[in-house]
Formats: structure tokens, C-alpha cells, sequence
């Protein structure tokens, strides 16, 4: 199976991302979402710690919804994208971003800043059914050692979840298993060991995860 992860879909995070980082030059916002790849072994499930790597000195948290694929699909319209899902997770997309950034300046590939062990946190899924509500309308959020860091609602996503699917389609076949983490907004931050970061969906905790 794939990870599949959206970049810049949410506007607020957009813009904070351009204040970071002034000395790069400013991307106007592509006509078609960016995304890029993890691998499987970055996965971190049932809330088991996240171990901070030693080759970085800047790991940030991104909340992000994550949508898992359930049946396989190539080439797909957005208008039949809703027949490929029903639940969803939450997913945190650690981010080394010292690394990153001196990737982004030397025009290098992210994989490794987005890819290391333990980089996709994922919790367990709900079905869109049992939250009663429709994907392009979850609200979400996460603290960060009580505090509430992230707020979102997928409604402020730049690029819906089928318009990614009808997009990342014409590449790459999907198959069930894949995961879509489909981008984060405003309040992303560093961590440090002994933190702790919790998220809920629609009010309900859904994630934990202690960095250590
Ligand atoms: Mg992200």
C-alpha cells in the first residue's frame, strides 16, 4: 500500500508556510493539488509513541484527515470518487522540517524530511456513516500538551477529497489499503520529547501520541 499526502490544501496553512519561509521563493498556488509519497514503514498506529529521530532538531506536527481507499481504481471521474471511501482517520504527518527546508533550498525531493520511520501517525477509522456527517464537513483539531494548537473543518480544504482521488488517479492506480492524508491547517509546531498530542473528529478523540 501507498501514502499518498496533499500539500498546501488549506489556505491558513498556505499563508503561515509563506511567512516561515521567506528567503524561498513564493509558488503561486498550483491549478492542481501537489502531493508527494511516504513509505510504509513511516506508519505509527494504536497510539504507540513516536520516537523523536536523532537527525533532526526541528520534527513538526501537521494534523490531517486521512481518507483510506477501499477499492481499486485508475482514471477516476470525480464525480464517482465518493464510491472509493467511507472512513476516515487522523493522521499526523511529522515533519522534519530542518531537513526539508534545506531540501526545498537546494531543490532536492522532501523524502526523507516526510518520510522517516514513524512520520505517518494514524489512528483507527470511523465510518462516515457513524459520524453522521459528510467528508467535505468534519470538523477537527489537536492539542498539543492540553492546548489546542489545530482547528480545522475539511470544508476549508483548497482541493476536495475527490477531487485528489480523481487527480492522483490518472498516475497512479489506487488500490484498497492506500491512504490519502489530505493536508493540514494552521498551527503546525515543533516538538519536543515527552510532549504529548491528542486529536479529535467531530468532537470524538481519535488520536494520542506521546513523543519520546
Ligand atoms: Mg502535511
Amino acid at each position: 500500500m501507498k501514502i499518498l499526502c496533499i500539500a498546501k490544501n488549506y489556505p491558513d496553512h498556505v499563508n503561515e508556510m509563506k511567512k516561515a519561509s521567506s528567503a524561498i521563493v513564493d509558488h503561486n498556488q498550483a491549478p492542481d493539488p501537489v502531493f508527494f509519497l511516504k513509505p510504509d514503514s513511516a506508519l505509527l498506529q494504536k497510539n504507540m509513541p513516536f520516537f523523536y529521530p536523532d537527525f533532526s532538531n526541528d520534527v513538526n506536527y501537521e494534523l490531517e484527515v486521512v481518507v483510506r481507499i477501499e477499492r481499486l481504481g485508475k482514471g477516476i471521474e470525480e464525480k464517482f470518487a465518493h464510491k472509493y471511501y467511507n472512513s476516515v482517520a487522523l493522521g499526523i504527518d511529522f515533519t522534519a522540517r530542518d531537513i526539508q527546508k534545506k531540501a526545498k533550498e537546494a531543490g532536492r525531493p522532501w523524502t526523507i524530511s516526510k518520510g522517516f520511520d514513524g512520520s505517518a501517525v494514524l489512528s483507527d477509522f470511523v465510518t462516515l456513516e457513524e459520524l453522521g456527517k459528510p467528508i467535505d464537513n468534519l470538523d477537527f483539531s489537536l492539542t498539543h500538551n492540553g492546548e489546542q494548537v489545530q482547528i480545522g473543518n475539511t470544508s476549508q480544504m483548497i482541493h476536495s477529497v475527490d477531487r485528489m482521488i480523481s487527480y492522483v488517479s490518472q498516475f497512479m492506480t489506487l488500490r484498497t489499503g492506500d491512504l490519502i492524508y489530505t493536508g493540514t491547517p494552521s498551527g503546525v509546531g515543533p516538538v519536543k520529547i515527552g510532549d504529548i498530542l491528542e486529536g479529535t473528529i467531530e468532537g470524538r478523540k481519535m488520536l494520542e501520541c506521546r513523543i519520546k
